[in-house]
């Protein structure tokens, strides 16, 4: 896609700071880094976030995500990784071509890096729940 930016990483156009590559996927440092190692891997062919990708080009980038998941691990030794895939706008989506964040974490993270997120374990009740759960089985 010509105005699509990670595109022009994955054809070279534009430069970035290269993990990896192979026929179907492409990682890269993230600009802005989280934390240390914070990397990206995205599919060459264009998709715009995970729900509208082909399930075969899928399956090549999470195989691709897990081994620069490993190399990061072994390279940078962080206490644990968050994998974070964000999908349209009001989930924090800002780039429109599919990309999973391979996020180290660290005892000692760069400050205000604060990847949690709130529970709520009592506010659906059992019969919600299985509501919930139906409404999405079946659709
Ligand atoms: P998201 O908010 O999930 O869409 O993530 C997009 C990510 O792309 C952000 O973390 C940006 O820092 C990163 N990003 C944007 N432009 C570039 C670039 N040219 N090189 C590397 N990372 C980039
Ligand atoms: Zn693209």
């Amino acid at each position: 896609m010509t105005d699509c930016i990670f595109c022009k990483i994955t054809s070279g156009d534009i430069p970035s700071y290269k993990i990896y590559e192979d026929d179907y996927t492409y990682a890269f440092l993230d600009i802005s880094q989280v934390a240390k190692g914070h990397t990206l891997v995205v599919p060459k062919k264009h998709s715009q976030d995970l729900l509208e990708t082909e399930p075969e080009v899928l399956a090549h980038v999470i195989k691709s995500v897990q081994k620069v998941a490993q190399m990061v691990d072994k390279a940078l030794k962080p206490d644990g990784i968050n994998i974070v895939q964000n999908n349209r706008t009001f989930a924090d989506q800002s780039v429109f071509h599919l990309h999973f964040h391979i996020m180290p974490r660290y005892q000692n993270d760069i400050d205000g890096f604060g990847y949690k997120w709130q529970t709520h374990s009592d506010a659906f009740d059992a019969d919600a729940m299985t509501a919930l759960a139906d409404q999405i089985k079946h659709a």
